[in-house]
Order: structure tokens, then sequence, then C-alpha cells
């Protein structure tokens, strides 16, 4: 038997992270330059956010860049793959995980609260996600040392398998996003181009600060993680190294729940 596992998974790679200027993102950035990668974080326009986490990864453009690039935007996706392979000469793992949440009831949502969430969450993994299979298909064979021609790895959430109301757009989106995982991944895996999904439970970001930041609302949150905590991007960030290294190489298509069990219907554990 042989086994993958190195200290630095990620070495040679080159990575783009979404949504990288804080929360899952930044985590996920720095846990990829840890494990080897050369990374570039991405964001909408917190470029002040985005700087901390490129001088927590240091060196130079040759290891980090930053650039500011709405996902859902064509052009924005396109510039912003150009950097990279400007940079670095290709790019070898994508991680989608730009996303945003406009809640409203379903009767007073907008429509451009709905198509917004959409155009964020949904069209810009799908650019992102094009951008990526057209350089590695461009490209052909793996980095030096990797098995994978290019990995896709989408930022999903529990709201793809568990109905969210108050949240139509968002869990729309993360339905939207599984299946795109899945048939991506059918598309490609035969020119050895991998997509696979990590859905976060409840994780510890500015995005869902309501729902963990006072006492009260942090206890009714951990009726819903049977794990008995609520989760810290960093507990993403290590499954996101995993997917994206060769220790996932025959894993595609699927998506990986890092929710301390909350998508295991906690209600039923005293009734049903
Ligand atoms: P967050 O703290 O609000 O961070 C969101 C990130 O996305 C920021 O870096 C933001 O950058 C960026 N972003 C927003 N709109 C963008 C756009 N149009 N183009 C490029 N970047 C954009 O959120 P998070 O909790 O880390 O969420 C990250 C991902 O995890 C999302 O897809 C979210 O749905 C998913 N998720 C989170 C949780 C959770 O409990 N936190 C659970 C399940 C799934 P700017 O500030 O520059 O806009």
């Amino acid at each position: 038997m042989t086994t993958h596992a190195a200290a630095r998974p990620l070495e040679n790679r080159r990575a783009i992270v979404t949504g990288a200027s804080r929360g899952i993102g930044a985590a996920i950035a720095v846990a990829f330059a840890a494990a080897g990668a050369r990374v570039l974080v991405n964001h909408a326009g917190s470029a002040d956010d985005a700087a901390q986490v490129v001088g927590q990864i240091g060196g130079g453009d040759e290891r980090v860049l930053c650039v500011q690039a709405d996902v859902s935007r064509e052009d924005e996706v396109e510039a912003m793959f150009e950097r990279a392979v400007g940079a670095w000469g290709s790019v070898d793992i994508v991680v989608n995980n730009a996303g945003i949440q406009k809640d409203a009831a379903a009767h007073d949502m907008t429509l451009a609260e709905w198509q917004r969430v959409i155009d964020v969450n949904l069209t810009g993994s799908f650019l992102c996600a094009r951008a990526a299979v057209r350089e590695f298909r461009r490209r052909g064979t793996p980095a030096p040392g990797a098995r994978t021609v290019g990995t896709i790895l989408c930022v999903s959430s529990v709201h793809e398998i568990i109905p969210w109301a108050g949240h139509v757009n968002y869990a729309v989106t993360k339905a939207g996003v599984q299946m795109m995982v899945k048939t991506l991944a059918q598309e490609y895996a035969a020119e050895r181009i991998r997509v696979v999904g990590i859905a976060p439970g409840a994780i510890k970001t500015s995005i869902n600060r309501a729902a963990w930041e006072t006492p009260r609302a942090a206890a009714a949150l951990l009726k819903l993680i049977p794990y008995g905590r609520i989760g810290e991007p960093d507990d993403v960030a290590r499954g996101a190294v995993w997917l994206a290294s060769d220790d996932a190489d025959y894993v595609t298509g699927t998506t990986l729940l890092v929710d301390g069990g909350m998508a295991l219907y906690p209600a039923f554990r005293d009734g049903g």
C-alpha cells in the first residue's frame, strides 16, 4: 500500500481562493499556503482585510497575490485568472468560496435580493469553475508531483440539503452548487479534473454573526449541533486542504459535510 500523505500536501500547487478576505475563505487561503501552495487571495472590496491575509501568508508575488474581483462579473473573473496565470504560469486549484446572504421571508423578498444571491453564489461559482476548466484543459498535464490536472472545490453549505425558511435565495444557490459539483465532476473526470464540494454547518464568521454573537443566540444554535460546539473557519480549512490534495485523488463529485452533525436531524434525538 502506498501513502501520499505529506507535510506539505499542496506543494507546487497554484490556488485561487475566492472571498478570501475573511472568514472561511481567509482560513482556507492561509491553510493552503501552510500546505505549500501559492495562493491568490480574492476579495470584492475589503482590500484592508485581504491585505491582512496576504501579510499573514507572507512572501512576495511568487507566493501570494491579492486580486479584487466580483465573482459575479465575467470580465473580472477572467482578469483574475489572467493575473494568476500571468504570474505563475497556470492554476491548479480553484476554491469557489465567495458567498453572500440577503435574507427575507419569500413574500417580502425583492427580485434584487433574489438575483444578487444567485449571481454571487451560483453564477459566480460557475464563472470561476468554467475559467478553471478552461485553464486545466489548456495545460492538460498535472503540476510537477501532482496526480490531478486540476481541482475545483466549491464551498456549499448544509443548506444544500436542509431547507431554510427565510433564506430561499441562499438555500437554492447551495442546492444548485451541489448539482454543479456532481455534473462538472461527471463531465471532466476522464480528463483527471476533480470537482468536489465542502458543506460547512454553522461556522463563526461575519456572515452569521447574529446567530452566535449573544449567549442566547449561541444556545439556540447549539441545539442544532449534535457535536456541541459552533464551528471555526479552520475546521473547514483542514477539510479543504485534504480535498484539494492528492490524498483525495479518488474523490470527485461528492461534498464533504463539516457540520458537527448538523445535517443529522438533531430534533430526532428526543423525538420522532
Ligand atoms: P464572510 O465572512 O461574510 O466572507 C465572505 C467573503 O466573500 C468575503 O471575503 C467577501 O469579500 C467575499 N465576497 C462577497 N461577495 C463577493 C463577490 N461578489 N465576489 C468576490 N468575493 C465576494 O462569509 P463566510 O462565512 O466566510 O462564508 C464563506 C462561504 O462559506 C460562503 O459561500 C458561505 O455561503 C459558506 N458558508 C458559511 C457558513 C457559516 O456558518 N459561516 C456556513 C455554510 C456555508 P468582500 O468583503 O470583499 O465582499
